[in-house]
């Protein structure tokens, strides 16, 4: 992470320590004050109109305007902005532009490494095209669906894909389709070893609620896609692991969350169910 400064009125790169533009001499302070409000409102607009839209039916001239107001935010801003590449990059993949899914995701995995949204277009940037798990939504595994009501794909698609980043759909409709071949196994797997790290760091952090919850429904739904995969059991079984044996410790300083402990205990299920020893 870099803390140079990129000059709002001329883009010149300064110094941390400069408080007047190199270039052209405008008072940085006040200029990268003014331009991250201005960022901060183009992403607002671009998070807003995907919020808007209908869950899991947002259509791509939709995708398209939310990707111009997070690409202005972007250019409006002074600062390296990684959730904005991670949300383009989520855009883009939606849109089906490879490229441009994978610039936005590298960049924001650049500037910050626990980014777990452009983890997972990693992840589905290695699915493209190979053919690694033959599963059908038809196939989908319900662990303890009476103690909770809802199926897996209800807690995945409700829960993450609801939400203003449709990454996990992308994934499941990648993988559903896909073709297949060792090396590009192995680097899927490697990418999923990566989100575990991501996950695990980040749970360790002031997570914020929501935010802890997506990431372990994504994981859980991650994991429950590679269900009857024999050559992915044992990746599978590490990102349930990951869920049942991270405590999200600053949140649950709160107090008793329901929610929270209920993620946990799911994954504790699944992998009672697989019966994984300890
Ligand atoms: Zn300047």
């Amino acid at each position: 992470m870099s803390n140079d400064l990129k000059c709002p009125n001329c883009t010149t790169i300064n110094p941390a320590t400069n408080s007047v533009c190199k270039q052209c001499g405008i008072n940085l302070k006040s200029a990268i004050e003014t331009a991250m409000v201005v960022a901060q409102e183009h992403f607002a607009n671009a998070i807003a109109m995907l919020r808007s839209a209908d869950e899991g039916k947002i259509d791509d001239a939709l995708k398209l305007n939310a990707a111009s107001e997070v690409a202005l935010a972007i250019k409006k801003s002074s600062a390296p902005f990684p959730s904005a590449h991670a949300l383009l990059a989520t855009l883009w993949n939606e849109l089906g532009n490879d490229d441009r899914a994978e610039l936005h995701a590298d960049i924001a995995l650049k500037e910050n490494p626990y980014e777990f949204r452009a983890q997972l277009i990693k992840i589905d940037l290695t699915l493209k095209g190979v053919k690694i798990i033959n599963l059908r939504p038809g196939d989908f595994v319900y662990f303890d669906r009476e103690n909770y009501g809802k199926d897996a794909v209800d807690q995945v698609f409700g829960k993450v894909v609801g939400s203003a980043f449709g990454t996990v759909s992308k994934s499941i409709g990648t993988i559903f389709a896909a073709g297949s071949a060792v090396a590009s196994q192995n680097k899927f797997v490697n990418e999923v070893e990566k989100l575990i790290s991501i996950y695990k760091i980040n749970c360790a952090k002031e997570t914020d609620r929501d935010e802890y919850l997506m990431m372990a429904e994504t994981m859980l739904g991650l994991a429950d896609m590679l269900f009857k995969e024999p050559s992915m059991r044992s990746i599978r079984n590490k990102v349930w692991m990951a869920v049942a044996e991270t405590v999200p410790v600053k949140l649950y300083q709160a107090g008793n969350d329901k929610e929270i402990q209920n993620v946990r205990r799911r994954a504790e299920g699944r992998l009672a169910l697989v019966a994984v020893p300890k």
